[in-house]
């Protein structure tokens, strides 16, 4: 099931990937056993090949919801690339499509871009006069893998370096040798230069803001590589207007008509596109990292840079318990024509996904015993003609978080119900004994007997006598 896949590698126009980066991925993902197009963008063909697609590996263009609608077989984007602002997130989720980024591969890239772009501004090869870095004030906001290596470079330069991150701690900081503001505003008081590396999402929109600006030292400089949303524009105009001596860089910003008027007193730096992730090394390894991600998650199902999930993160142990307890039933029920289910709790609102991961429990153990993803797993149920009930929780009976299945087929019937204590999954119920069977990678010997004296030490000698 997995041989005949689809990957479809989506470039733009102006933004291929190198000939070399997009051979060596498509090489690695046909040895995998998967199909492979790669395509520009505009080519009429994509039209026709997307409802086929299983997977989807892009640079930079949009995937907006009208798109993710036309391929129904998708299970997985890959954004070869750090940012994902391109991805129309929500839709995918909903969807229970994955995404994922390729964080770092172009870290390198970026950041030392950030350095060509200061260098341009306060050191031009011009036979001028310039500025130097040793000594000088230097904030990083977002101390993620790019952040990291700037201040790695920055450092290297004899700056003094503080950064800010909304998720990361001082000792984060401390380890990489550079001090840790308090605040978003903060990491920019007094500093001579500041260099952005946040995501663009809903929360960090206009981040950059008037109090953020002025907190700076008078002439400072500002490297925006991360994205033009996560400042405040007005303000930014405002600023460069009040203070002729600050200057503004970015690779991700437009020449909008007003930036455009500040360009003759070298306020502004903006080359004519999007540049960070423009190196030989990065654009290799951002596609060879999509391939291999595609594979890692179709041959085991490996999530691990996914940038949605399906499920809210403190439900995502529940999963887990899902797969866990689908294997389990399959032991009992192996071929089910019928699957009922119930989510108790929070655990119904994700019903849908839920389903897919008993699934994908119940086709690995009762199938091939091959790992799969979720998706796959809703598409042997369908091959197979498999009953799939879901029924309405009564959260009165007070299970808290749990889920119950039955597996059916024409002589057998399991009922299992499981739920997480202390983030381990656990079974409570097999059929009618209420029980407590941890979860684990074991080997499990399920015996139903009537309660007659030594008949469970009968059965442990037993096992132990057959080795
Ligand atoms: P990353 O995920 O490794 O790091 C982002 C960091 O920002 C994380 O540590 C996160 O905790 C932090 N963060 C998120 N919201 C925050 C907030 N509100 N305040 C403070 N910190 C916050 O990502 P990365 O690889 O370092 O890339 C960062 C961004 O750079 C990308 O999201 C992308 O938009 C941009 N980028 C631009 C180019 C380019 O061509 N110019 C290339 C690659 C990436």
């Amino acid at each position: 099931y997995t041989m005949s896949k689809l990957v479809l590698i989506l470039t733009q126009v102006d933004k291929p990937f190198a000939s070399d980066a997009e051979q060596h991925s498509v090489q690695l993902l046909k040895r995998a056993g998967l199909t492979v197009e790669a395509l520009c963008e505009t080519d009429e063909r994509v039209a026709e090949l997307l409802p086929d697609a299983s997977f989807l590996i892009i640079r930079s263009n949009k995937v907006p919801a009208e798109m993710i609608d036309r391929a129904p077989k998708l299970e997985l984007i890959v954004r070869a690339g750090a940012g994902y602002d391109n991805v129309d997130l929500e839709h995918a989720t909903s969807k229970n499509i994955y995404v994922m980024n390729t964080p770092g591969q172009n870290a390198t890239a970026v950041a030392e871009l950030v350095f060509s772009l200061i260098h341009s501004a306060v050191r031009p090869i011009n036979g001028k006069s310039g500025t130097e870095l040793k000594n000088k004030k230097f904030g990083i906001l977002g101390f993620g893998n790019i952040g990291k290596q700037v201040a790695m470079i920055a450092k290297g330069y004899g700056m003094v370096v503080e950064v800010y991150d909304m998720f990361e701690t001082s000792d984060t900081a401390m380890r990489h040798g550079v001090g840790f503001a308090e605040s978003t505003v903060e990491v920019f008081r007094d500093k001579d230069y500041m260099s952005l590396h946040i995501p663009s999402t809903k929360e960090t929109k206009g981040t950059v803001d008037r109090e953020c600006l002025a907190a700076m030292s008078p002439g400072a400089v500002l490297v925006n590589t991360a994205r033009v949303d996560v400042i405040d524009h007005e303000a930014l105009v405002a600023h460069l207007q009040a203070d002729p001596g600050f200057k503004y860089l970015s690779d991700v910003d437009q020449k909008t008509d007003i930036l455009q008027s500040l360009m003759p007193n070298r306020q502004i730096l903006i080359p004519p596109k999007k540049m960070g992730a423009q190196t030989f090394e990065a654009n290799f390894n951002a596609a060879c990292a999509a391939a291999q991600q595609v594979i890692d998650f179709m041959q085991k199902g490996i999530t691990r840079f996914a940038v949605n999930n399906p499920v809210p993160p403190e439900l995502k142990l529940y999963t887990d318990l899902a797969t866990s307890l689908g294997r389990f039933s399959a032991a009992y029920v192996p071929k089910p024509r019928e699957v009922q289910y119930t989510c108790y709790g929070a655990l119904n609102a994700y019903h849908d996904t839920f389903v897919q991961y008993i699934l994908k429990g119940l086709f690995e153990q009762g199938g091939h015993g091959k790992a799969m993803t979720p998706v796959e797993a809703v598409s042997l149920a369908e091959e197979h003609s498999i009953d799939i009930e879901m029924r309405n929780p009564d959260n009165r009976k007070g299970y808290g978080l749990a889920i119950t299945l039955g597996f059916v087929d024409d002589d057998t019937r399991v009922e299992v119900r499981g739920t997480i204590v202390g983030r381990e999954p656990e079974i409570s119920r097999v059929n009618d004994f209420k029980t407590r069977i941890p979860l684990r990678e074991a080997i499990y010997v399920l015996v139903e007997t009537a309660d007659h004296p030594g008949v469970e030490y009968q059965i442990a000698q037993n096992i132990v006598e057959a080795g």
